[in-house]
């Protein structure tokens, strides 16, 4: 597998924020989101076997919980499927960052997949989600909205009831976009939807749905990578 970064820090999205983990960042993207934090990633990487990444990943124990993200995982699927029934029967907690824009059918249903579904503020990557994926959801999973905008949060709405997402998953995640430069300052300046006008409208619109505010970029400097 073509791997980019292999770190432990603290889970900063999602109902584990806060927890201790183990992010496996994989190489590669096939969508080109106009508000990426990522971009280091769609090319280079190092090969590493299944042994050689389990050798990493055990020695930062004690973590347990385990995300694997990128780029895109599932471009790696036919290796990463594998990789993750290994770890499942070790027993650890596994996490998957993934646009779902690949099939997702496949994944082992343990894994808890956090799924970023494209809104048009994405640019190029809008509309990338992959419809049939919605039947591979399951109440361990969460979809997550990285909104720019209003549009965006009307986007996400809509798509949230359409879908009934809140029945079928464990939860729906809206999530203001950082701006691609952002200052070093560890403020919500950074963001490009004010967090607070976001609870307001979520407030006021009664959203089922949970702020997420990527707390490693409040934590640490928002550029800063391998945290
Ligand atoms: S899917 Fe993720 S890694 Fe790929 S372009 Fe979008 S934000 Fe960046």
């Amino acid at each position: 597998m073509h791997l980019i970064e292999l770190y432990k820090s603290v889970q900063g999205e999602s109902s584990f924020t806060g927890l201790p983990c183990i992010f496996v960042r994989l190489a590669g993207c096939n969508l080109r989101c106009a508000w990426c934090d990522s971009e280091y990633t769609f090319s280079g990487g190092k090969p590493f076997s299944a042994d050689e990444i389990v050798a990493q990943i055990e020695a930062l124990a004690p973590c347990r919980l385990i995300e694997f993200t990128g780029g895109e995982p599932m471009l790696q699927a036919k290796e990463l499927i594998p990789l993750m029934d290994r770890l499942l029967d070790a027993g650890y907690t596994l996490m998957m960052e993934t646009s779902g824009e690949r099939p997702l059918a496949d994944v082992p249903k343990a894994v808890h997949k956090i799924v970023d579904v494209k809104c048009p503020g994405a640019g190029a990557a809008a509309n990338s989600f992959r419809m049939e994926n919605l039947a591979a959801l399951t109440k361990r999973d969460e979809v997550k909205f990285v909104l720019s905008d209003r549009a965006d949060y009307e986007f996400a709405c809509g798509f949230i009831a359409e879908h009934g997402l809140n029945e079928i998953a464990g939860g729906v995640l809206l999530s203001p976009a950082f701006n691609k430069s952002p200052s070093p300052l560890r403020t919500t300046d950074n963001a490009t939807l004010d967090p607070r006008t976001l609870v307001e409208w979520m407030m006021a619109d009664g959203v089922d749905a949970r702020l997420s505010l990527q707390i490693h970029k409040f934590i640490w400097e928002p550029m800063k990578k391998g945290v």
